[in-house]
């Protein structure tokens, strides 16, 4: 089991409290006791080497021993936008993508997009992140943002980022030079339309090919992540 906490605010003094469901797998799941050492994130990017200094039935305060500056992100930022699939597959897109290291998450409301997104469905993305980002071990938690249409999350790229659009028949796609940023997009069940593959690239981006097969949204966006990390 996972030995790492995650603590809602910055760690900067020479304590830390964990608080709420980090408290409750500490102390009620794990039974850790005082004295008990851990490793505590705060999502900012170092991680902290801590023993259990006080418990109370739902808190526990942690006196920080050491401060490490350990990265474990990719040498350039990976942006997704993806439809959201149904059901459980959305906790293996969003669990896939953090470990494999994008930095930040859009859900994308395409055209054909038959998956609703409400605030229930962020707030359930928000916690897979921060499971996830405990069991690979990263430091920063990969950012789930607001739902957009397509063609605005394209229009949000950097010039200067690489854009590919997951489209059947696109280009083949070449290893990046790292370290570059790299926007992805990939469409729902139905795919992209017309409009909004003239949309995106008509700002820039390219549509590339994922092989003569047709994934579903979930594989192609892990597939795009992979291909746009490289080794990193
Ligand atoms: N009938 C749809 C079409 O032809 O576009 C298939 C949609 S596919 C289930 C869902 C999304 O995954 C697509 O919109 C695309 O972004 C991506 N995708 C799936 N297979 C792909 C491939 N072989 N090449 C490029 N993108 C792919």
């Amino acid at each position: 089991m996972s030995r790492r906490y995650f603590v809602n605010q910055p760690i900067v003094g020479p304590t830390a409290v964990l608080e709420g469901a980090e408290a409750h797998h500490l102390l009620h799941v794990m039974r850790a006791k005082k004295g008990a050492a851990l490793t505590l994130f705060d999502g900012g990017g170092a991680e902290f080497a801590a023993v259990v200094l006080e418990i109370s039935r739902s808190r526990a305060t942690c006196q920080i021993i050491e401060r490490r500056e350990i990265s474990r992100e990719l040498a350039g930022e990976i942006v997704l936008g993806a439809a959201l699939p149904k059901g459980e597959r959305q906790r293996w897109l969003i669990e896939k993508a953090t470990e494999l290291g994008v930095s930040r998450f859009t859900p994308l409301l395409a055209e054909k997009s038959v998956v609703k997104v409400q605030a229930s469905t962020t707030a359930r993305f928000d916690r897979w992140t921060l499971e996830a980002a405990k069991q690979c071990r990263r430091n920063r938690l990969m950012t789930i943002l607001p739902p957009l249409s397509l063609e605005k999350f394209a229009s949000q790229a950097p010039a200067d980022a690489q854009k590919w659009l997951a489209h059947p028949g696109g280009e083949t796609i070449s290893p990046p030079p790292p370290p570059t940023a790299i926007w992805l997009a990939v469409g729902p069940e139905g795919g992209f339309t017309e409009n909004e593959v003239a949309a995106a690239t008509g700002q820039g981006w390219t549509t590339v090919s994922l092989g003569p097969r047709i994934l579903r949204i979930e594989t192609a966006a892990i597939a795009m992540a992979v291909l746009a990390g490289g080794a990193g």
